[in-house]
């Protein structure tokens, strides 16, 4: 039996407000406001799945915005995600997060920020490397993509942004502006592509505008020639099995394209996106995948390998990294 605990791990694809555990949000809520929640909620059953996006975003407004507004919930929520982390063994993890989320319910962004910077510190001193990005919403307006560039863009603990969010109707091209800012304060940028849209969306986000890292990329699959384009470039794709299931992007768990993608030589990574909502954490993803679709330890090696590649470290932390992974699994 592979010991997955023990596995030293990456994750690309986490955002930061859905990602605290369960039980942590069940005990702030209970704390500030003596509501009780299930131990277990409905939507961490095994097999279910929303009934579309909207209503997992309500689960947000529902969950983590009242929480948001207690004094000291940000600071609650970080410090129990950086906790999840360690508790996994992730040595690496790109984070994503929207602070005007923290802006709209009255904090400073000085306030997020220190939170923040202290916990990538915490985390630092226990081997767990965080890097931040800023997420950009695709249901916002372009003009406050370029407002949140902009106001963060010279924080050193930026190290990049993620456009996210409701894929249609919102193309990714309107938000040329707002990559330029960042490219030229040398942030790096992914897309969320691929994953309510086709393969037409991550061929832009690759082609046109040069993005190297893309979210989800699960409707690759459907065109031979963006498989290609995606093995060409070398573009890692951050796959998120379960929450591709749950929020019905794929016919079935089963029917994930993450082990054909991989068989075609493109860079896929394995991630749990909101674990809070969807159940699974990263180490959940990676049982998931060696007990329900046969992936072996080489396969998980080889797909975090594809994350330490593209993580943003220097080369000899990133040589020690994968030289602990080799360790864990030898051949
Ligand atoms: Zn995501």
């Amino acid at each position: 039996m592979l010991n997955i605990d023990a596995m030293p791990k990456a994750e690309l694809h986490l955002h930061l407000e859905g990602a605290p555990r369960w039980s942590t949000l069940r005990s702030a809520h209970y704390k500030h406001y003596s509501v009780e929640l299930p131990e277990t909620p409905p939507w961490h059953a095994s097999g279910f799945r929303f009934a579309d996006f909207s209503a997992f975003q309500r689960l947000f407004k529902q969950y983590i915005h009242p929480w948001l507004q207690t004094p000291n919930g940000y600071a609650e929520l970080i410090h129990d995600v950086v906790d999840g982390l360690l508790a996994q063994n992730i040595r690496y993890a790109e984070v994503v997060c929207v602070p005007s989320l923290l802006a709209m319910h009255g904090a400073s962004p000085d306030y997020f920020w220190a939170v923040l910077a202290a916990e990538v510190e915490r985390a630092r001193l226990q081997n767990c490397i965080i890097r931040i990005f800023v997420g950009l919403i695709r249901t916002h307006s372009v003009e406050a993509a370029i407002q949140v560039v902009k106001q963060t863009r010279t924080r050193s603990l930026v190290a990049g942004y993620d456009l996210l969010g409701n894929e249609i109707g919102y193309p990714a091209d309107a938000f040329r502006p707002a990559f330029e800012l960042a490219r030229e304060a040398g942030k790096r940028l992914k897309i969320h592509a691929g994953e309510m849209m086709g393969p037409e969306s991550i061929e832009y986000a690759v082609e046109t505008l040069g993005i190297e890292q893309i979210g989800h990329g699960t409707s690759a699959i459907q065109n031979a020639d963006v498989v290609a384009l995606l093995r060409e470039r070398q573009v890692t794709v951050e796959m998120c099995p379960t929450s591709n299931e749950r929020l019905r992007n794929v016919g079935s768990y089963q029917a994930h394209p993450i082990l054909a993608l991989d068989d075609a030589g493109v860079h896929v990574t394995v991630n749990s996106d909101d674990p809070t909502f969807f159940g699974v954490n990263l180490n959940g993803e990676l049982t998931r995948l060696v007990t329900e679709r046969q992936a072996t330890a080489l396969d998980l090696k080889r797909w975090t390998q594809n994350a330490l590649r593209r993580a943003i470290l220097d080369e000899s932390t990133r040589h020690q990294l994968i030289a602990e992974l080799e360790a864990w699994c030898p051949n």
